[in-house]
């Protein structure tokens, strides 16, 4: 029985045509900036955000962790939701790497707004932490893949231009939110001082992530990365991937969310489900009812069944969908799930 992988869309393996363009692709030593596939797809990440500039990265903590030092100086403080990416699944990477503080907000299903942020911002004194970045995460992970639509985002950049705050976006998985908003990829570059996206989540290539910004902000960022340890040399041929996965898998991330859609159907008829998250896009949280059943146990039931999911918690389930995980896997997932 072929496996099922839920946990993550980060499971997903290049397919022929990527693999193609990977071993095609044209490489050079990309520490001496010679890569002409690494700058290709640099450059059109950039144009695609309305940015001057990227620079590709092993991974999205990379980029994320390089955007908060560049924006900051030891002893700042950063102002995220309580639950973002950043905060919780960076292995501390704030403070380790930038020697800055978080200023945790409860967002509403992760989301900021002006009202929230206001009130922590503080003002210029000696004796204050001093703020000067916020970070916002679209699509929010933790929070079921809820998003920010532009008319959220809007004021948030208009207070943080005000206030001469930088803005940061984990755009990890900005793709499905666009996928869902109709917003551009352009405009939403326009509101932030710089963007991070995954290439490795939704849209299936192997490795890498790309920070944009402008040309100031992106000198700066490439002597991060390579004090990060993150210079690579021939990386053309992820590049190649790169490029494959923004030219060919953004327009179908939507089947993802269709799919997540009819899990959270599935889900909420079955008698073991205590409640599901709202699904928004391609992420599906939901608790289970402690009486009936452990996270651990459901997980093991599945795994049984050759289908592996994420434990979020001790009664709490992730599932993700992802560029590989086909109609017919959905069907044995909903088979598997009502059997249980
Ligand atoms: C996956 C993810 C990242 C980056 O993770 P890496 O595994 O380091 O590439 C950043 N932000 C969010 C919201 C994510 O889901």
């Amino acid at each position: 029985m072929e496996l099922i992988d839920l946990r993550s869309d980060t499971v997903t393996k290049p397919s022929k045509a990527m693999l193609d363009a990977m071993m095609n692709a044209k490489v050079g030593d990309d520490v001496f900036a010679e890569d002409p596939t690494v700058h290709e797809l640099e450059n059109y990440a950039a144009s695609l955000f309305g940015k001057e500039a990227a620079v590709f990265c092993p991974s999205g903590t990379m980029t994320n962790q390089i955007a908060i030092k560049v924006h900051t100086q030891p002893g700042d403080e950063v102002i995220c939701d309580v639950n973002s990416h950043i905060y919780n699944y960076e292995g501390g990477g704030i403070s380790f790497n930038s020697g800055v503080q978080a200023r945790l907000i409860q967002g509403n299903e992760g989301r900021l707004t002006v009202d929230m942020i206001e009130p922590c911002v503080n003002g210029d004194f000696d004796w204050l932490t001093r703020t000067n970045l916020v970070s916002l995460e679209n699509t929010i992970n933790r929070a079921g893949g809820s998003f920010y639509t532009k008319e959220q985002i809007a004021p948030i950049s208009t207070f943080c231009k005000e206030r001469k705050l930088k803005l940061h976006l984990d755009g990890a998985r900005i793709f499905n939110a666009l996928a869902e908003t109709k917003d551009t990829s352009l405009e939403t570059g326009s509101y932030f001082d710089s963007v991070s996206i995954c290439l490795s989540k939704g849209l299936g290539a192997p490795v890498g992530s790309l920070l944009l910004g402008e040309k100031e902000f992106i000198k700066k960022a490439r002597r991060v990365r390579k004090v990060f340890g993150g210079g690579m040399r021939q990386a053309g041929i992820l590049a190649a991937a790169g490029l494959y996965a923004l030219k060919n898998n953004i327009e179908r991330l939507k089947e993802d969310h269709v799919k997540a859609k009819t899990l959270e159907q599935e889900l909420k008829k079955l008698n073991f489900i205590e409640s599901v998250l709202p699904v928004y896009s391609n992420i599906l949280i939901f608790n289970l009812k402690k009486e009936v059943i452990s996270g651990d146990a459901f997980e093991k039931k599945l795994a049984a069944k050759n289908i592996k999911v994420s434990s979020f918690g001790k009664q709490t389930i992730r599932f993700v969908t992802h560029l590989d995980y086909t109609d017919a896997m959905l069907d044995r997932t909903v088979e598997a799930l009502r059997s249980l």
